[in-house]
């Protein structure tokens, strides 16, 4: 499967991909998520991530599906791993100096590759796939070609490339977001600090020869594996700040704002206020290379135009002036690029789903999934 080149980053091509990933999320998804069978064949899992990162479909019509179609106990393992992305967007937003820290971390990463030149010939033959690592090699490659990997194999990607290569985890992190046509600032940078031991302190994730071996259906068998990571440590440990109340919303005519986090107007609850035009905000993560850029913007090309046909109003770039005088509203943009450069002064429109995962994420993941029928009560009656 090549995922730069096979899939439009379309709400239409979202539902397809919906209707035909839906019948196999129950006890297949359930037994053969963790094995990777790597590009050219059927994936194991679904690929929905490039549409739910950019809210070309929702969680809550992804996990409502899965749930009609099987029920809660077949697809309950499917549900859960959706909640993931909702928990580490919810974590990231209550603990924002994370995202601040990590920029940092990257930028000192640059440094240290510019002044030491053993690290940064590690750095070269890890990014271009030579360090002679059976697997890793072919992963790297497979990252920059397709924007895509397994999430088992990110997992070991990122264990190797942090405790067997010795490489700052920051800079694997900024090697993802720049590549992954799902790259997202919540799910990437947490899922890095979890395999380093930063998110569950002292826990680091070990890539295990055996595992990789396993779980590749016998594709690569890599050896001098560090297999008992030591985690790593920071002394920087951000508390959870609380998470804002939701802006009140205008009434009468707005501009709204679309962004690269929230691309499906048409469901977003605006209340009494009419859109009377619409722009689009195009912030992509720093450094994302070209496929990724072209993902995002026929993804906003896409939202743009549903939204004139569904507000019959005129569309286009968040110029200079593209408001006019009309209050702006936007979807609320969680921490990261498109949340940085959204101009002050705009209404945030927050989602019932992300009030109610957000703030049950301000700890582990186990806050959250014990709240999953809770949640799903709420959200999936208002749907
Ligand atoms: C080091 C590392 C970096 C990652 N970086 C990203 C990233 O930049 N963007 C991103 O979307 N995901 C990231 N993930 C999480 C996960 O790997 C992907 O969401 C998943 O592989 C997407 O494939 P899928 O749609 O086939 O998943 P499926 O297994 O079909 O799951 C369905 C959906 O559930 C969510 N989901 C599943 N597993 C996870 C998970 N572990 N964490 C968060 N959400 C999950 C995704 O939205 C996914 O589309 C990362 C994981 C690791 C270990």
């Amino acid at each position: 499967m090549n995922m730069t080149h096979s899939f439009a980053l379309t709400r239409a091509a979202a539902l397809d991909q919906l209707a035909t990933v839906i019948p196999h999320v129950g006890r297949t998804y359930a037994s053969s998520r963790n094995t990777d069978v790597g590009p050219g064949h059927s994936p194991t899992t679904t690929v929905l991530s490039p549409f739910l990162r950019r809210r070309l479909l929702l969680e809550e019509e992804v996990v409502a599906a899965a749930l009609e179609e099987h029920g809660p106990d077949e697809a309950g393992k499917f549900v859960e791993e959706v909640f993931w992305r909702s928990y580490f967007k919810g974590h990231l937003e209550t603990r924002p100096s994370i995202w601040s820290s990590y920029n940092e971390a990257v930028a000192r990463g640059h440094e240290q590759l510019a002044t030491q030149s053993g690290l940064r010939r590690i750095y070269e033959k890890a990014v271009t796939g030579r360090t002679g690592i059976d697997g890793f090699d072919d992963w790297a490659f497979e990252l920059t070609e397709n924007g895509w990997l397994h999430n088992h194999t990110r997992m070991w990607f990122a264990s190797i490339w942090i405790f067997t290569l010795g490489l700052p985890w920051a800079l694997g992190a900024d090697f993802f977001l720049r590549h992954l046509v799902d790259g997202d600032p919540a799910s990437n940078t947490l899922s890095w600090r979890w395999v380093a031991g930063l998110h569950t302190r002292g826990k680091a994730y070990a890539a295990r020869t055996d595992n990789i071996h396993r779980y590749t259906d016998g594709r690569f068998r890599p050896q001098g594996l560090n297999e008992f990571p030591t985690a790593i440590e920071e002394d920087h440990h951000p508390g959870a700040a609380n998470l804002p109340a939701a802006d009140p919303l205008p009434k009468g005519d707005v501009a709204l704002l679309l962004h690269l986090d929230d691309l499906y107007p048409e469901s977003l609850p605006v209340g009494e206020a009419r859109v009377a035009r619409v722009g689009g905000l195009l912030a992509h993560a720093p450094g994302a290379v070209e496929h990724v850029r072209r993902a995002d913007e026929q993804a906003m090309a896409d939202a743009l135009k549903r939204a004139g046909a569904h507000f019959r109003c005129d569309v286009g770039p968040a110029v200079e002036g593209w408001a006019g005088n009309l209050p702006t509203v936007t979807p609320w943009a969680p921490v990261g690029p498109s949340a940085s450069a959204l101009p002050s002064g705009c209404v945030r429109v927050r989602r019932l789903w992300d009030d109610l995962t957000w703030r049950r994420a301000t700890r582990g993941y186990f806050q959250l999934k014990t709240a999953i029928p809770a949640i799903l009560d709420e959200a999936l009656a208002h749907r």
